[in-house]
């Protein structure tokens, strides 16, 4: 080890950028007091960062991360004056390491999406935010109300997905009255790839709370994909799972799958204020965008 002052990191965050070229990348930055040498290996798709002069001044253990393409982050220090830096991407990435004078010194590992953007290349989804005009949806003990507060989740979905590339479609973007047949017919219409209800669940008992989501029983991918979202929203939101349930909106023919998500439930007194949160519409959104992810993932090319 060199005789220079030992290095101490103090934080590690990540957020999604675009790049100078306009690529979308995750950013993850490692602060430290000063400079240090470090190495950097891959294994799988984890990029593996070895620091020497260092000493952690943060606990060890693991960051979620879970932006569509960092899953975590973990720091162990295996030795006095060496720490390991692991990024789990859950796809195939390039990455470059960049580091930045100033205090905090900025270590930055940037990732990026190319996979993904390639994946999602002329992906098209149907997103529907549940009720409208007339038809209120359920109601929360303070007055929130279900055909609201889904206009506001659908457009966080709608800005993250188009974000990366793929076209959405929305079958309401006012308070209006829409015909149950027309919400998924547009589906058909537009030959979506996949047709998302928004929704929330509600109940009698106002304890009752959790996300669930419906499926189209016609088509397999339907379950396939709910599983996903429902999975992903979850860890998320970290509110309880209601399960898997066959819809009986979507109790209609056709290859597109279809899913009905319930968010969270607006009869629940702590979940309804949830719902008054724009952060909290923007994990629900980030939820669903996993899960389609992995969706789209699993299915692969076709
Ligand atoms: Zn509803």
């Amino acid at each position: 080890m060199s005789s220079r002052k030992q290095s101490r990191i103090t934080n590690i965050w990540s957020k999604v950028i675009k790049d100078g070229s306009g690529n979308i990348c995750t950013k993850v930055v490692v602060e430290a007091t000063s400079a240090f040498e470090y190495r950097v290996s891959r294994r799988g798709n984890d990029v593996i960062l070895k620091a020497a002069g260092v000493a952690a001044n943060m606990p060890e253990g693991t960051i979620e991360v879970n932006d569509g393409l960092v899953r975590k982050v973990s720091l162990i220090q295996t030795s006095a004056g060496e720490a390991v830096f692991e990024i789990h991407p859950e796809h195939p990435c390039e990455y470059r390491v960049e580091a930045a004078e100033g205090i905090p010194f900025r270590t930055a590992i940037i990732l990026n999406w190319a996979f993904l953007i390639k994946m999602f290349k002329g992906k098209k989804l149907v997103i529907d935010p549940g009720h409208g005009g007339d038809d209120w949806g359920g109601k929360g003990p303070v007055s929130l109300i279900e055909k609201n507060v889904v206009l506001l989740i659908a457009r966080a979905v709608e800005d993250l997905f188009g974000q990366v590339g793929i076209q959405t479609v929305a079958t309401r973007a006012a308070d209006e009255n829409i015909s149950a047949d027309s919400r998924f017919e547009l589906a058909k219409n537009e030959k979506a790839d996949l047709f998302i209800g928004i929704h929330t669940y509600s109940d009698n008992n106002s304890k009752v709370g959790g996300a669930a989501v419906r499926y189209k029983p016609s088509c397999k991918d339907s379950l396939l994909v709910a599983g996903m979202i429902k999975e992903e929203l979850i860890q998320k939101l970290k509110v309880a799972d209601r399960g898997l349930k066959e819809s009986r909106e979507l109790a209609v023919p056709g290859e597109i799958p279809g899913v009905e998500v319930e968010v969270v439930t607006i009869t629940n007194w702590v979940e309804e204020g949830l719902l008054r949160s724009p952060t909290i519409h923007k994990k629900a959104a980030e939820g669903i965008f996993n899960g389609v992810r992995k969706y789209f993932a699993n299915i692969g090319g076709h």
